[in-house]
C-alpha cells in the first residue's frame, strides 16, 4: 500500500521526536512535582524547564505560564469576569467575542449567555475593526477575545491594531493563539495580548495539554479548577507532567524555517488547485495567512465526495474544522464572511507541516486532477 500523506495539521500535528524523547525520559521518573523529596524536586525541575521553553515561545516570563489540559481549557479559563490588574480587582462586565472563533471561545466560557457579543469579520475573514470599536462603546470594562490565526481559513487577525482598540475602551484582550503557534510570531508582548491560550498538540507535543499565559501583572481571579494549589493556585490537580514535559519539548524545537517551506508547499498546493480547477475559490486568499494553511472549495463538488476521494487515495484532508467533521454542514466561519452556503458545504481544508514534501504535494494534486475530471465530466452531462 502507498504512503499515506497527512494533510490535516490543523487538526494535530504528528509528534515531534523531541517531544517523544522528553515524554518518554519523564514517563519513566517516579515522582510528583510538588513533593519536597529528591524524587518529586526531579519532576518539578523536568516541569519547569518545560515553562520556560513554552514561556520563550510565547515571550512571557515562566512565572506567569499556566499549564491546562489544552487549550479548551485555557480558553474556558481565560473568559471569566473575575480578573485582577495589578492586584486589584478589575472584574469584566461584558465579553465581545469575534463570530470566527473556536467553538471553546464562541460559548463564552463562564460568561452568562446575555453578556456575550459576537464581533463579524469581513469577507475575508478578518475582525471588522470598525465595528469592534462601535460595540466596545456598549461596554465599560470589556473582556474581547479574537484569535491569533482561523483554524480554517488560516486568516491572521491584526491583533497589533485590535489591542490598541481594546486598551483604549479599558478593555482586557485575550487571544487564541493556538493555530499561530509555532508557525508566526506569538509574542504576548509584542502583540499587545493581555493572555494567550496555546495548544501542545498543534505544535508538535502531545494531545491533553495546553496553557494559558499572561502578559504580566494581569491574573484570573477564580481558577476554574478548585482543589490543591498547583500551578501557584490558578489550576488545581497534580500536572501531567510527561505532557507537560512534551509540550515544552515541541515549543523549543519550533522553527521558524519551518514556516518558509510550508509556504513555498503551500503555493505550490494552491497553484496546482487553480490549474486543474480554474473556477476554484481559495478562502481569505488576498488576506494575510498562515503558511500551511488552505481552505477552497470548487462549484459543484461536495466535501464529503472530496474528502472520500482523497482517503481512498491515502490523503487526509478535512472539512473546514474537525471538531465538526463527521456532520459536514456549511462552516460557522464560512457563514461569518457571508459566504454561499452551497460553496461553503463544499469546503476542504489542507493543511501542512513541517514534514510535508513535495512528494506529498504530487500526491495531493495527483488525485485532485482525477477528482476535477470526474467532476468536470459530470458538469458535461447535467448540459448536455
Ligand atoms: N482553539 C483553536 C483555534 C483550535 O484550533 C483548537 C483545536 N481544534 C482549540 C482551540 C482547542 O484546543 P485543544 O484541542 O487543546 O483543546
Amino acid at each position: 500500500m502507498a504512503e499515506r500523506a497527512y494533510f490535516d495539521w490543523n487538526a494535530t500535528a504528528p509528534l515531534r521526536e523531541e517531544a517523544r524523547d522528553a515524554m518518554r525520559d519523564a514517563l519513566g521518573r517516579t515522582g510528583n512535582a510538588s513533593s519536597v523529596h529528591a524524587e518529586g524536586r526531579a519532576v518539578r525541575r523536568l516541569m519547569e524547564e518545560a515553562r520556560s521553553q513554552v514561556a520563550k515561545l510565547a515571550g512571557a516570563e515562566a512565572k506567569n505560564v499556566t499549564f491546562t489540559s489544552g487549550a479548551t481549557e485555557a480558553n474556558m479559563t481565560a473568559l471569566s469576569a473575575a480578573i485582577t490588574i495589578g492586584g486589584r480587582a478589575a472584574p469584566r462586565d461584558r465579553l465581545f467575542v469575534s463570530a470566527i472563533e473556536h467553538p471553546s471561545v464562541r460559548s463564552g466560557g463562564r460568561f452568562a449567555a446575555e453578556d456575550i457579543e459576537a464581533l463579524p469579520v469581513t469577507s475575508n475573514g478578518v475582525v471588522d475593526l470598525v465595528a469592534l470599536t462601535k460595540a466596545l462603546e456598549r461596554s465599560e470594562s470589556p473582556l474581547v477575545s479574537v484569535m491569533l490565526a482561523n483554524n480554517e481559513t488560516g486568516v491572521i487577525q491584526p491583533i497589533v491594531q485590535i489591542a490598541e482598540i481594546v486598551h483604549a475602551a479599558s478593555g482586557v484582550l485575550h487571544v487564541d493563539a493556538v493555530q499561530g503557534a509555532g508557525r508566526i510570531d506569538c509574542n504576548v508582548t509584542t502583540l499587545g495580548a493581555d493572555f494567550l491560550s496555546l495548544s501542545s498538540h498543534k505544535l508538535g507535543g502531545p494531545q491533553g495539554a495546553g496553557a494559558l499565559i499572561s502578559r504580566g501583572d494581569i491574573h484570573i481571579a477564580e481558577p476554574l479548577i478548585r482543589g490543591g494549589g498547583q500551578e501557584r493556585g490558578q489550576r488545581a490537580g497534580t500536572e501531567n507532567v510527561a505532557a507537560i514535559a512534551g509540550f515544552g519539548a515541541a515549543c523549543a524545537a519550533a522553527k521558524k524555517t519551518d514556516a518558509e517551506r510550508t509556504t513555498r508547499l503551500r503555493d505550490r498546493l494552491e497553484a496546482g488547485i487553480a490549474i486543474a480547477t480554474p473556477d476554484a475559490v481559495i478562502f481569505g486568499k488576498p488576506t494575510p495567512r498562515l503558511p500551511n494553511t488552505t481552505l477552497f472549495s470548487v462549484p459543484g463538488l461536495k466535501a464529503e465526495t472530496a474528502i472520500i476521494a482523497f482517503d481512498l487515495n491515502g490523503i487526509a484532508v478535512s472539512s473546514g474544522s474537525a471538531c465538526s467533521s463527521g456532520k459536514v454542514q456549511a462552516s460557522s466561519v464560512l457563514m461569518a464572511m457571508g459566504v454561499d452556503p452551497v460553496l461553503a458545504r463544499g469546503a476542504v481544508r489542507a493543511s501542512l507541516g513541517w514534514s510535508t514534501s513535495d512528494a506529498e504535494i504530487d500526491q495531493f494534486l495527483k488525485t485532485w486532477k482525477v477528482l476535477a475530471g470526474s467532476l468536470l465530466k459530470e458538469r458535461r452531462d447535467i448540459a448536455a
